[in-house]
């Protein structure tokens, strides 16, 4: 399998051309960014971390019916997927009030919502991942009302596996974003399920077991997501 042809370089992953025309390999960086790439650094152990989490959540959600772009976990650090079309939509899912929710409204941190809120951000680090409501996208031709329907319901589905599958080893899972792309025409979840992308607590002190602590300077983000993929493992 040649890694020869580097496709696209982010923040967190180098994509390459696999062997078959459709299909891509993933490489996971030691990189760790905040603020839309304004904060960076080099976090030796990172890259092989977020894959392993992300290995065992995407193993669990397609054990229960997800389809995702995953075709087969290399290593603890590359991943042989699908090509798909992405959506340029990052989709958030919350459970409890953090991050953006409790700067924007200046609610209590830390409260449990109603029902699970649903968020869309346009992926594009040039603008900062600007919110974007359903209307914008279906008229900006992101994506069609059947699309978004599938998107919106696909996410809560993900959320109600995603909650007991981590309150089992002790965290509430308090928000986390998505990305999904078209295979064949059928709408399937890519990139990644790591404590970057997701909130973790503590269901005893409420701690952070995520990227909050590289945002925030709360503690050693290597040694947190060893302790997440530690817990995981030992499920
Ligand atoms: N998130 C992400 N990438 C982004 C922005 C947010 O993965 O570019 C995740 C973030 O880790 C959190 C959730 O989406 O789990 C909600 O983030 P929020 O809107 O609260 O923004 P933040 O406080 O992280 O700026």
């Amino acid at each position: 399998m040649t890694e020869d042809k580097l496709l696209y370089t982010g923040k967190a992953k180098n994509v390459y051309q696999a062997q078959q025309d459709d299909e891509v390999l993933i490489v996971y960086k030691d990189q760790a960014t905040a603020l839309n790439g304004k904060k960076k650094e080099i976090l030796p152990g990172k890259g092989t971390l977020d894959c392993q989490i992300s290995q065992l959540v995407f193993n669990y959600l397609i054990k229960n019916g997800i389809k995702t772009h995953l075709v087969e976990n290399l290593s603890d650090h590359k991943q042989l997927v699908k090509k798909t079309d992405v959506f340029p939509l990052e989709v958030v899912l919350r459970n409890i009030t953090s991050g953006s929710l409790v700067r924007k409204f200046q609610v209590e941190e830390g409260q449990r919502l109603a029902e699970p809120i649903i968020e869309f951000y346009y992926k594009s680090d040039a603008l900062d991942d600007p919110f974007i409501n359903e209307s914008q996208i279906h008229a900006l031709k992101i994506a069609d009302k059947t699309e978004l329907e599938f998107i919106k319901k696909m996410t809560l589905k993900i959320n109600e596996l995603l909650k007991p599958f981590f309150d089992q080893v002790g965290f509430d899972l308090v928000d986390f974003k998505l990305e999904y792309g078209k295979y064949n025409n059928e709408i399937i979840l890519v990139d990644e399920f790591s404590p970057d992308n997701c909130r973790l607590w503590n269901k005893k002190d409420h701690h952070s077991m995520d990227k909050d602590v590289f945002r925030k300077h709360k503690g050693d983000l290597v040694e947190t997501y060893q302790a997440v993929l530690q817990r995981l493992q030992d499920k």
